[in-house]
């Protein structure tokens, strides 16, 4: 099972945008009321990429059901570090710039694709200096026990 965040994504109080309020005190993108809740949206996204390398192989999941815009744009993160792994490009920056240019975002959410890339520069940071992400590091490792957990037996029907 891909790992969810607890976070929906915030609702500006003032103008009604859906926003990722991942810096404390962030303002909204739209009208700049400053949201009084704060997730830490990059460390999560970080640590839930790690598990999913590990369950799946892949930072995305084999399957990822987008119910809130944290689900989008982890979702998107995930698919773009897969990408970047296996294209290796030279300029990170750019690459984002490319792939988030082909994501068709739905009505009222245009703003998410600045979002996404800021979390996604600020997630590189991190994973340019953690050994965990270099080659298959984290593959190799053995599965952290709180992921056990998340693949139930699959449930036994009797046979009429
Ligand atoms: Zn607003």
């Amino acid at each position: 099972m891909p790992i969810h965040l607890n976070y929906q994504g915030t609702t500006c109080k003032n103008c009604g945008t859906e926003f990722i309020a991942h810096k404390e005190n962030h303002p909204c993108p739209n009208c700049e009321e400053v949201a009084d809740e704060f997730c830490d949206f990059v460390m999560s996204t970080v640590a839930t990429m790690k598990d999913h390398k590990q369950l799946y192989g892949n930072y995305f999941p084999e399957s990822w059901f987008s119910g809130s815009i944290a689900d989008l744009v982890q979702g998107i993160i995930f698919e773009l570090f897969d990408n970047f792994e296996g294209q290796r490009p030279k300029n990170f920056d750019d690459f984002i710039s490319g792939q988030l240019a082909e994501v068709e975002w739905e009505e009222g959410q245009a703003h998410l694709a600045g979002q996404t890339k800021d979390i996604a520069l600020m997630v590189f940071e991190i994973y340019r200096k953690d050994v965990d992400f270099r080659g298959d590091n984290l593959k190799a490792r053995p599965l952290n026990p709180k992921l056990n957990n998340l693949n139930p037996e699959p449930p036994q029907f009797d046979n009429f």
